[in-house]
């Protein structure tokens, strides 16, 4: 039973990436209000540059962090980063931070050497974050790995301290989001993740401080609406919201972002994304995220049907990430499960 609980999950959190980033990708740029004007809240997958319910670069290196983990039964660092490079199409709209590091590679420099010198300092963009749902849940029975891990995942292509830095929150985020998931009466209680997260910071990512204790305010400034709530007080909400938080590509602000999405949200999956897709700016991401800690939480059945059935197929597409989350499971439930 537990174990059939935690392979949903395990569907959940990747296959809602996937929907969060179909769902967000035709939104990306606008403001909150431009959303709310043109479109109310945008409830079902739009039709987008690729076709309606297809995927962009948050999904397809996510792809490639599970096909990693799967082909060498854990992290490794030089394989991760073939596994970007070889699978990277320009078609899914990648960032310049991450295309410098992928032209890095190909050239030859070493996995940890070539997101070092992007911007100057590395990347903080926030593709360390947006990909990291694979790692989250293969070590989520030890957080202190699961925040090691996150770091070194990002450091490829998002090697700047608040680049790997949202990395390993997202990546606490979602292992937290797991195991509440499987504990009903705890539920995804706001105080338990920002404590927790709090507690896996490095020295150099106290912006993500900062960043938490702006969730908490808005959790309360701004509380779950009602069901009954009108599109109208929903792109209201969703406008103070990122004009606190923010909702660029910066893993700073999109990683709080998503964070509030699913804490606000967190008894509907639908509501969270959502939430996620209104809050405007970075959406296929901060949606992708958000997608990643309520399907973490609720497990694969959350995930409106409707989206489901309408997300991109083919060689790899909905079938594969499914089939993808359950070898991962597999691999879980060999090496891992007997220390949860
Ligand atoms: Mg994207």
């Amino acid at each position: 039973m537990r174990q059939e609980a935690v392979r949903s999950r395990f569907q959940g959190a990747l296959l809602g990436t996937f929907a969060g980033d179909a769902l967000g990708m035709p939104l990306e740029g606008m403001t909150p209000q431009a959303i709310a004007h043109r479109y109310g809240v945008v409830r079902d997958l739009l039709p987008a540059r690729l076709g309606r319910g297809t995927y962009t670069d948050d999904t397809e290196m996510t792809i490639a962090v599970a096909e990693s983990l799967v082909a060498c039964r854990g992290f490794d660092g030089p394989h991760m980063a073939g596994r970007f490079l070889h699978t990277a199409e320009r078609r899914r709209g990648y960032g310049r931070g991450t295309l410098e590091a992928l032209q890095r590679l190909a050239a030859g420099v070493p996995w940890d050497q070539a997101g070092a010198g992007t911007f100057g300092s590395g990347s903080f963009g926030n593709a360390g974050a947006t990909r990291v749902a694979p790692i989250a849940l293969l070590y989520h029975s030890n957080l202190a790995a699961v925040a090691d891990l996150a770091r070194a995942s990002s450091e490829i292509t998002h090697a700047h301290p608040l680049g790997r830095g949202g990395a390993a929150v997202q990546a606490v985020a979602i292992a937290l989001a797991l195991c509440a998931g499987l504990e009903p009466p705890a539920g995804a209680r706001p105080e338990l993740f920002i404590e927790t997260i709090e507690h896996r910071l490095l020295p150099q990512e106290a912006l993500y401080r900062e960043g938490l204790e702006k969730v908490v305010m808005m959790l309360e400034r701004c509380p779950p609406l009602p069901l009954e709530a009108s599109d109208h007080d929903r792109a209201g909400q969703a406008a103070r919201v990122a004009a606190v938080l923010g909702n660029d590509s910066r893993a700073f602000t999109s990683v709080p972002a998503a964070l509030y999405s699913f804490l606000a949200y967190a008894h509907s999956f639908e509501l969270a994304v959502t939430t996620a897709v209104a809050l405007g700016g970075d959406t296929d991401t901060i949606a992708a995220m958000t997608g990643a800690l309520a399907g973490a939480y609720h497990g694969v059945g959350a995930i409106p049907e409707r989206w489901r059935r309408s997300l991109e197929s083919g060689p790899r597409g909905r079938d594969y990430v499914a089939g993808l989350a359950d070898d991962l499971f597999l691999l879980w439930l060999e090496r891992y499960a007997d220390v949860c």
